[in-house]
């Protein structure tokens, strides 16, 4: 291999192992990312309060519905036992009768609506939860094929240094020299193909002569770009 050859070989190992390196930076960020998973946990955590909340209500108010119905049938007892008959008893019994049976409405409607946001806390509550439930299973696969990536992609940039090594070890100093200069000028790419009498990075047209040098196996520049040229 030539020396412009082993330099385009280079620069193919250094591009591979850049964009590893992003894609390894990208999938510890999506590792770290749980957001959208706290979310759905927050939803299904309120949902149930919310559930519980208004059951724990449904229970009190039913509970002081049995009270009151025993209070006016207790006092519906007296009033027609006939054993009360003091005028002014038996109307405070008539009073408190209609006045147990008033609160007793009031309770009743409460609970009807209790009833129904109760129901629709249910509904919520199933829907919370069962999408948790889904996103905690995506999510455990998400981060297992995330892991599995990133062991590969850890493995393959290693292989990618050790073959790196190798060639340098193969590449004259200048020829190193001349690609990490390029590299410090122009940015991450010094070694492009010719196109044709075109330079592959900056697209202008490439002088006769300089073509020649690059097929023969020269180093040569781009005039324009400064790149390293390397024939298809
Ligand atoms: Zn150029």
């Amino acid at each position: 291999m030539g020396q412009v050859d082993q330099l385009f070989h280079l620069q193919q190992i250094d591009d591979e192992i850049r964009a590893g390196k992003k894609r390894l930076a990208r999938i510890v960020r999506l590792q770290a990312d749980d957001q959208e998973l706290l979310a759905a946990r927050e939803r299904a955590t309120a949902a149930e309060n919310e559930l519980q909340k208004l059951r724990v209500s449904q229970n009190e108010l039913n509970l002081e519905l049995r009270g009151l119905n025993s209070k006016v049938k207790n006092s519906e007892r007296r009033l027609y036992s006939g054993v009360v008959k003091n005028p002014k008893e038996l109307s405070d019994l008539q009073h408190e009768i209609e006045s147990l049976t008033r609160r007793r409405g009031v309770l009743e409607d409460e609970i009807l609506e209790i009833m129904i946001l109760a129901e629709e806390a249910g509904e919520e509550d199933k829907v919370a939860t069962d999408s948790l439930l889904r996103m905690e299973a995506e999510r455990e696969q998400e981060l297992q094929e995330l892991e599995s990536e990133k062991t590969s992609l850890i493995q393959r940039i290693n292989d990618l240094n050790n073959e790196r090594k190798q060639l340098i070890a193969l590449i004259s100093p200048e020829s190193m020299n001349a690609y990490e200069g390029t590299i410090s000028r122009v940015g991450s790419t010094a070694v492009v193909v010719l196109k044709g009498v075109r330079c592959g990075g900056c697209q202008v047209g490439v002088p006769a002569n300089l073509v020649k040098a690059a097929d023969e196996g020269q180093l040569v520049h781009c005039d324009s770009c400064g790149r390293i040229l390397t024939p298809m």
